[in-house]
């Protein structure tokens, strides 16, 4: 008999909406692994190459782009106004889910809708911020963005929030703790 594939779970949501706290917070209720994408953004102090992202150069990713070797890709505001590119690893990914595995992309929402129309069994879950407000104070107050890029990534939050309702299912931040309980929910059901 095939051994049955693991679920890939697709969480989206703003820069600051707390993704990563949710994100962190469900591993220690639900296995999965989670993927490590492909980034030409710079290293933030604190971050690990392998762990956090792996840091390429443009030139470097665009050429896994055309070798076909990414599931997604996506282009993102960067530090002052400079093209960021951003994708999923195809190997890995196929790898885990293959093992039997729940994989986890912690993705923005163009990449998001590749990976449906891809594989349309994916679960896409969009994380609501409870207001652009409390938004730009979480932006604020983690300190990794210079102020101009904290606009440019409020301008973006207003065009992904817009996309929400393409997602299978809009779970909001407000309380870390609530919306982790509702994502163990989806997952499981
Ligand atoms: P950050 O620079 O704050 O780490 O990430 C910026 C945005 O890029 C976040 O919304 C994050 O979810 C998204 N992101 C991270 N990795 C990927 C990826 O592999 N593909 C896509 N499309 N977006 C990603």
């Amino acid at each position: 008999m095939l051994k049955k594939r693991g679920k890939l779970i697709v969480i989206s949501g703003p820069s600051g909406c707390g993704k990563g706290t949710v994100i962190k917070k469900l591993s220690e209720k639900i296995p999965f692994w989670l993927s490590v994408s492909d980034t030409t953004r710079e290293i933030r102090d604190g971050e690990i190459p392998g762990v956090n992202y792996n840091y390429l150069k443009n030139d470097e990713f665009l050429s896994k782009v055309n070798a076909g070797l990414m599931l997604e890709h996506a282009a993102y505001s960067g530090r002052a106004g400079k093209i960021t590119y951003y994708g999923t690893p195809k190997p890995p990914v196929s790898a885990h889910l293959e093992a039997g595995e729940n994989v986890l992309l912690e993705i923005e929402v163009q990449g998001a809708g590749q990976i449906k129309k891809a594989l349309p069994e994916a679960i896409l879950i969009f994380i609501m911020p409870p207001s652009m407000e409390e938004l730009e104070a979480r932006l604020t107050g983690r300190g990794t963005e210079k102020p101009e890029d904290i606009k440019t990534r409020l301008e973006t939050a207003k065009t992904e929030i817009a996309l929400a309702d393409s997602f299978d299912y809009i779970v909001e931040n407000d309380r870390v703790d609530v919306c982790v309980e509702k994502l163990v929910e989806i997952i499981t059901k």
